[in-house]
Order: C-alpha cells, then structure tokens, then sequence
C-alpha cells in the first residue's frame, strides 16, 4: 500500500527521534553516514531471532526451511528495490565489503596485469579506492584517476582522455559522500563500453534517496549498504549481470557455496550462492528487506521532492553564512540532501562539538575520501546529509547553529541572526 508522504507520520517511525541531547531535540544530519531505524526494522529483526531464527539451506527441521524462506524471500525484495532479478543479488557485509569481493575476485582471475589500467576517481570514499590500489599493486595494472574540478562536479573532458584501450575497470561513485553530487552514470558507462572496460558502481549514497535500476544504468556491478538504507549493520548487496558475474571466481571459500569437496579441490555454486561463503547475516538481510518495504511503503516521488527542498535549504541556507566554503558548490548538477563545508578559522571538530550542544549531530573529518579533501586544500570538514525524516525546521535549527560558530570561536564577524 503507497501512503502519500507525511514527515511527521514518518518520523514517528523512527524511535531515536524522541532523543533530547542536554535538554535539546536531536537533529539527526548524519545520515550519510549511517542512517536511523524505523520499527518495522528493528521489529522485522527481531521478530525473525525470536521465532524463526536457524541455520539456512541446510537443516531438515521446520524452523531452518522457514529461515531459509525468509532469507530468500529478502533477496526477491531487496534485488527489485534495484530493479533486478535475485539470483544478481550477493549479500555482502557492506559496500566495503563488495568492492573488496569484485577487486579480489577480479585478481584471482587474472584478468588484469602490467599495461592494463584501473580508473577511479578523485572523489572515492576509500572503499572504492584501496582495494584498487592493492589489485593495482598486486597485478602491476596503473590506477589512474578522473579530477574532480573546482565546483566539485567530474572532468568528464579528462575522463574522455583518461579512458582509453588500456582501461580494464572504471570504478566511481553514484553519488559522492563529500560532495553530493549525482555523477554522469551514463556518460561513463558510455566511456567504459566504448574500450569494453568492466564498470563498477558505488551506490552506497544513492541508494536511499534516488529510484535505482541498476540493469537500466548500464553498469556492470554496484555496491551499496543496507545500514545506509534504514537498513541494519552488517548487510549489503552486490549486484551484477548475470554474465559478468558468472565469469568471477569466488573470492572468499569455504562452507555453502559448493556442490562438491574432495581433498584436491571444489566445485562451486552458481551466483549468487558462489559468493556467500560461510554463514550468512540472515536477520540483517530479513531486516533489511522489510527496510526496503518500509522505503517502498511511502509515495517516493513525494519523498524525494522533500529532500529535494530540505537540499536546496540546506545549501543556499549555508551559501548566505559568512566564512563558509561549501565542498561542491553547483547548482548544475543533480544533488542529495548532503553537504559538507569548511568554517574559516574553526577546526572541522569543534564545529562538530558546537553543533552538537545544539542538539545537531553531523558528520566532522575527512569522511574517509582524504585524497578528495586534498584536492580542496582541507583535511577535514562538517557534512551535514539529511534522510527522508528530515524536516525543514531542522534545516533551520542546524543554520541558525552554523551562524553562530564563528562568533562563539571569537572567529571573524558573528552573523548570528543574519538568518530570519
Ligand atoms: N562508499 C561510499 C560513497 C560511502 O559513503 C560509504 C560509507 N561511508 C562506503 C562506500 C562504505 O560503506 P560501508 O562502510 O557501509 O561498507
């Protein structure tokens, strides 16, 4: 059933929005971070311990062909919600954990080595960096990288160069975690087919607040987080097509994803089993499914039209701030609902300490994409990311608080008030 969007009926999901921080209400902006809860999802796993709870595609009793049921069921869910079908769908621990599966599993076959080229971009979250640098290292291949220019948005003039015959992989986030811009998929994706190049998405900041059809996109395999969608910790998925994923060999061994053992050698399942190896978060993955149906339960295109507002509020709001300097300030491109900034002369961690004895809870620190904040001169800044429970007084509350830092840090002139 699609109720229509209320933010008010959708807070009153998430029980964690009742906190008060020292007599304050809890401004909850660091969803990019990890998001909050609902019930249905701390219910739907709970609910699973306490009465189907047992081992998966193993035992003969009721309980394990429930679980089972259960666990399968959520990949059906989970793999629609990107728009494809569930044997795509592998359950990893987290997006870190599918790129490490891919660039591992891309080692093991070999298929890249000395001359071959990797391409990234300056924008990673480490997760869709290292293991690149490592499958670099390990197979002589070059990691090259797309420069994000001044307004935050890609050189896509660079990546046109950069993207040549030698490129084997083009690996790149759906949305950047620092800038929250929403990158050109198709271009790339026009780019790495053009060489025949492998594709690899980063959805982790997209999936909870763009409509994700993966197979649309072009990519060839994506990654995203299942405790950034509302979802719990320890889950998330990979995704690829049928044929790109039946040509990797596994990357982690071991119990449920064979068919036979001798003592010499196994053979596999297909995908997705040949990529779950050892035992499953099985209540992480039945949880995040009913994370997903909850998602699904509201009117999305309403949802985003909010997030859209609380996005442009949150920026032009922080553009009319003396001393601000916004990480990827442009309005030519499609955005979320997250933005970090720099405050002239305040440390990145005391602002963080101020808005927090407001009540305001963000993000402060490099946010694992160091190499991004070199690019901008910084080693660290505040991101505030909003979620579908965010409302537009919260937005005002967080930059009524930015106005003040610098005045309370004796930093330039205070334009507390400034702000009607
Ligand atoms: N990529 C991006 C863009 C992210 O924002 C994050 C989480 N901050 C990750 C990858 C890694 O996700 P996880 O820690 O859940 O594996």
């Amino acid at each position: 059933m699609t109720l229509p969007f209320d933010v008010a009926a959708v807070r009153a999901d998430f029980p964690i929005l009742e906190t008060e921080i020292d007599g304050q209400p809890l401004v909850y902006l660091d969803s990019g971070a990890t998001s909050q809860k609902p019930r249905a999802v701390l219910d739907a796993e709970r609910e699973f311990l306490e009465r189907a709870n047992s081992a998966v595609h193993r035992g003969a009793h009721t309980l394990a062909a429930d679980a089972t049921e259960l666990f399968e069921d959520a990949r059906i869910t989970v793999a629609e919600f990107v728009g494809a079908e569930p044997e795509q769908l592998v359950w990893t621990s987290g997006a870190t954990g599918g790129l490490n599966l891919i660039a591992g599993s891309l080692g093991y076959a070999g298929r890249l080595g000395e001359g071959d080229e990797i391409v990234v971009t300056e924008a990673e979250h480490h997760a869709n960096l290292i293991p690149w640098q490592e499958l670099a290292a390990r197979t002589g291949a070059r990691l090259r990288h797309i420069p994000v220019l001044d307004d935050g948005m890609l050189d896509m003039h660079a990546a046109a160069d950069l993207i040549g015959e030698r490129t084997k992989v083009v690996a790149f986030p759906h949305v950047s975690n620092v800038l929250g811009i929403v990158n050109p998929v198709a271009k790339l994706v026009t780019l790495a087919r053009g060489v025949g190049a492998l594709t690899v998405l980063d959805a982790c900041q997209s999936a909870p607040h763009l409509a994700l059809d993966l197979p649309a996109s072009g990519v060839d395999l994506a990654v995203f987080s299942g405790h950034k969608i509302y979802g719990p910790y320890g889950i998330g998925a990979l995704w690829g097509r049928d044929e790109v994923l039946e040509a990797l060999p596994p990357f982690t061994t071991g119990g449920s994803m064979i068919t036979t053992v001798s003592l010499d050698k196994a053979e596999y399942l297909p995908p997705p089993q040949r990529f779950e190896a050892g035992t499953q978060p099985v209540s992480q993955a039945v949880a995040l499914a009913a994370a997903v149906r909850w998602l699904g339960g509201h009117d999305l295109d309403a949802a985003r039209a909010h997030e859209a507002l609380l996005e442009t509020r949150m920026r032009e709001g922080l553009r009319s701030i003396d001393g601000i300097r916004l990480l990827g300030d442009t309005d030519a491109a499609e955005r979320i609902a997250l933005q970090a900034f720099a405050v002239d002369g305040v440390h990145a961690h005391d602002v963080g300490q101020f808005l927090d004895s407001r009540g305001v809870a963000v993000r402060v620190g490099h946010h694992c994409a160091q190499p991004l904040h070199r690019r901008f001169g910084l080693t660290a800044s505040v991101r505030a990311s909003a979620a579908i429970h965010t409302t537009e007084e919260e937005i005002d509350t967080f930059l009524d608080a930015v106005s003040g830092v610098r005045g309370f840090f004796g930093v330039g002139a205070s334009t507390a008030g400034a702000r009607a």
